[in-house]
């Protein structure tokens, strides 16, 4: 069964085709500034094997449908394609940001999915309407063939009153409806599903806590399998610093630089989400770089670093605490938690006395699999496992279609 998984951005568009039996990512690509002068088309056949095929294509595409239209092509096409008819595509799977509290499963898409997509537009303002586009898109060059919808919201509907809730006027949630989601809910709950397979475990028994270290970053404590605090908000802005989020500040520093700086509410959000966390701090935003000017001797590279590790370390601490101590596994997981062994040895730096001991030969070393990087005697065990937004979205709709 071949699944077509699709992200959909305002002016971009991601793909991939996905071969169920063989979890094979068959192609996989990228259409960008959709609706801009010149767009451009990158396909990868076989992206993850050696015979990868890449083929680029600059080309305008007024809107979304001529980009995918575009993408049908090279699908389809006699000499680089991977598909002999269109209906060899099983069902479409969406990404799809915010379903609010009413969405708490993957769902395949009908007038009432798309009715609730459109009422959380107030919630995910750049994402859903995107979303929504990608679905219809879909469902104009792929008629007949099903869609399902999988949010980035569904893993934080099980969040309990006391952990999504914020202390401000109760009438707030009530008819402004704001209250924590949490994000990266795919990525979590994939991994959630994944720790538990690999410690041999039942997934309503597992204890974990994830730590998804990306451009964006969450961590997310899970309890009996299910998500049971997680760091992002009502938006993606809170929690950790990140690549260019601030993550979590004083409150009071909004109305602060917006009456001392003169910044509209517009400029103040677009302050603390693309030009702060890392970016602010240092000037880089690709931890790879941030290393690089840490050990060149950049004080503020080297500031950087450290902050980002104690704003891990203090959800950490608070998350072990809410899961009573009883901790199955530490996880790391994305750009950074998979790749970055000094943020990881940081992280978990001279926590013995709490059961965390790391192997740091085994931290060390890279490998593209999921393993053990914590010593024999840690009383949790700390993981890697590498994140895959795709294959989750491709298996929760394969599950779905099957039903
Ligand atoms: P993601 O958002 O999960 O794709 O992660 C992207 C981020 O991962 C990049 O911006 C880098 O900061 C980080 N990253 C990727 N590779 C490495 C590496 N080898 N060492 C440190 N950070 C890395």
């Amino acid at each position: 069964m071949k699944i077509l998984v699709i992200n959909a951005g305002s002016s971009s568009c991601k793909y991939q085709i996905i071969e169920m039996e063989s979890k094979k990512v068959l192609c996989s690509g990228l259409a960008e500034r959709i609706g801009q002068e010149m767009g451009r088309l990158t396909h990868k056949i076989l992206p993850d094997a050696a015979e990868e095929k890449k083929i680029v294509r600059d080309e305008y595409f007024p809107t979304h449908v001529e980009a995918m239209e575009l993408v049908i092509s090279l699908l389809l096409d006699p000499e680089v394609g991977v598909l002999k008819s269109k209906d060899e595509i099983a069902a479409i799977g969406h990404r799809v940001l915010h379903g609010g509290e009413a969405i708490t499963a993957p769902v395949l898409v009908d007038e009432r999915v798309k009715k609730i997509i459109k009422e959380n537009f107030i919630l995910g303002p750049l994402h859903n309407p995107a979303n929504l586009m990608g679905i219809e898109v879909a469902e104009k060059l792929f008629p007949g063939i099903p869609n399902v919808a999988v949010f980035d919201t569904e893993f934080g509907t099980s969040l309990p009153p006391e952990a999504y809730m914020y202390a401000l006027p109760y009438s707030m949630y009530k008819d402004l409806r704001i209250r924590r989601y949490g994000f990266h809910g795919t990525s979590h709950k994939y991994i959630a599903r994944k720790t538990a397979e690999f410690l041999g475990k039942k997934p309503e028994d597992l204890r974990s806590i994830t730590m998804h270290l990306g451009n964006g970053s969450s961590m997310t404590c899970v309890k009996d399998g299910k998500c049971f605090d997680t760091s992002m908000g009502l938006t993606p802005l809170e929690g950790l610093i990140m690549g260019t989020r601030c993550g979590s500040i004083d409150p009071a520093i909004v109305p602060f630089i917006e009456e001392k700086m003169g910044y509209t509410p517009a400029e103040a959000d677009a302050i603390m989400n693309k030009q702060s966390g890392l970016l602010g701090i240092c000037g880089r935003t690709d931890m790879r770089d941030v290393h690089a000017e840490a050990g060149k001797g950049d004080e503020q590279a080297a500031l950087a670093i450290k902050m980002l590790v104690r704003s891990i370390r203090k959800t950490l601490g608070a998350y072990v605490f809410l899961l009573d101590g009883i901790v199955d596994a530490l996880v790391f997981t994305a750009g950074i938690g998979e790749n970055d062994h000094i943020v990881r040895s940081e992280v978990c730096k001279n926590l013995e006395s709490i059961g965390i001991k790391l192997n740091e030969e085994e931290n060390a070393v890279r490998r593209p699999e999921a393993r053990v990087i914590s010593a024999p005697d840690s009383r949790i065990k700390v993981l890697i496992i590498p994140t895959n937004e795709e294959l989750e979205i491709a298996e929760a709709t394969e599950k779905l279609i099957k039903k």
